[in-house]
């Protein structure tokens, strides 16, 4: 029985593979290296190049291996793509989890746990963010992913399923050990681009907007290490195996920080001068996102244990200093 990954080659679905080995998982991954990397990939995982808007080719996976489990990673995540191409968001984001959701139909695979985001939540005043709060998207992302998690909750009354949605805040980090990292083609995502100026592979980091209303006026965020995020996938796997009933739960550390706060800690982790730029705002953003883990603690036992913003930005600058163009070293 082995617990299948798709989007395994991405960077959260990698940090997934290699943590469900380690735990002792017999671990198939679905990927279908438009955003992922061979190199990220596992060597003991039983890997499948493919896509899973594919029918065919999910069939014939379904058909080669025994799925106890789904954990799924397959979706582009990118809040400002996502304004200007919504309908690449749609198609590989609701349309291929139409597809995984068919195929567990017809093989009856009973338990799924799936990327979700904070940005189902959209603008919210009351912070922290609990499960109860009114989902209101503001980009097409949280949009595609809100639909993914309406999705499913349908096909559970239709054909049983039973699913864990969990609610990403800012993921960030990576292994400690240092086999894997980070690595977008375009990167935009915050901490990697910062410490890809401090290494001069941009000229400056751009800080996205300085009139919102927050303390120094750029966007607060809470980040999440991507070790702690995984343990709560697994966790969440071993729920609903056990039983327990289709959920959502936010993951984040419950504490926010700003842009410049980032990249002040940043400079301090690296002991670099980071050059910073101003710049507009990015359309989509939210002024402030903070998760309450409430949940997630108390019905999963989550135990985050790296959640400090410096140990975050430590690993990360520790990947991307020994492998500064990604997987391509
Ligand atoms: N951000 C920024 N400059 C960048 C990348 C991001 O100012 O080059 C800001 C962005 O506007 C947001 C925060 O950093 O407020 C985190 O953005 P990221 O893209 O990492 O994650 P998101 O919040 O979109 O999931």
């Amino acid at each position: 029985m082995s617990i299948l990954v798709l989007g395994g080659a991405g960077y959260i679905g990698s940090h997934a593979v290699y943590q469900l080995i380690d735990q002792g998982y017999d671990v198939v991954v679905i990927d279908n290296l438009q955003t992922g990397h061979r190199d990220a990939l596992h060597p003991n995982a039983h890997f499948y190049e493919g896509d899973i808007r594919n029918r065919e080719f999910m069939r014939s996976v379904f058909e080669k291996e025994t799925i106890e489990g789904i954990i799924h990673f397959a979706a582009n995540s990118l809040v400002g793509e996502s304004m200007v191409e919504p309908l690449k968001y749609y198609d590989n984001n609701v349309f291929g989890t139409q597809v995984v959701l068919e195929t567990m139909k017809e093989f009856g695979v009973k338990n799924i746990v799936f990327s979700s985001t904070a940005a189902v939540y959209g603008e919210q005043k009351v912070m922290p963010i609990t499960e109860e709060a009114d989902t209101r998207p503001a980009n097409t992302y949280g949009e595609t992913k809100l639909a993914m998690e309406k999705m499913m909750a349908w096909c559970e009354k239709g054909f049983g399923i039973h699913y864990a949605a969990l609610r990403y805040f800012n993921v960030a980090g990576a292994r400690s050990g240092g086999e894997i990292g980070e690595d977008h083609n375009p990167e935009t995502h915050l901490i990697p681009v910062i410490l890809e100026a401090a290494l001069g592979k941009r000229p400056a980091i751009t800080v996205f907007g300085e009139d919102y209303e927050t303390e120094d006026g750029t966007c607060v965020r809470d980040y999440i290490h991507v070790e702690d995020l995984i343990d709560a996938h697994i966790l969440a796997l071993k729920y609903l195996q056990n039983g327990g009933e289709s959920n959502y739960f936010n993951l984040g550390s419950s504490l926010g920080f700003s842009v410049k706060e980032m990249i002040e800690t940043a400079k301090a982790v690296t002991g670099l001068e980071i050059p910073v730029q101003m710049g507009e705002r990015r359309s989509g953003d939210p002024s402030t996102l903070i998760a309450s883990s409430e949940k997630a603690k108390q019905v999963l036992g989550w135990i985050p244990s790296r959640t400090s913003i410096e140990q975050i930005i430590k690993d990360a600058w520790n990947w991307h200093k020994h492998h500064p163009n990604g997987y391509q070293n």
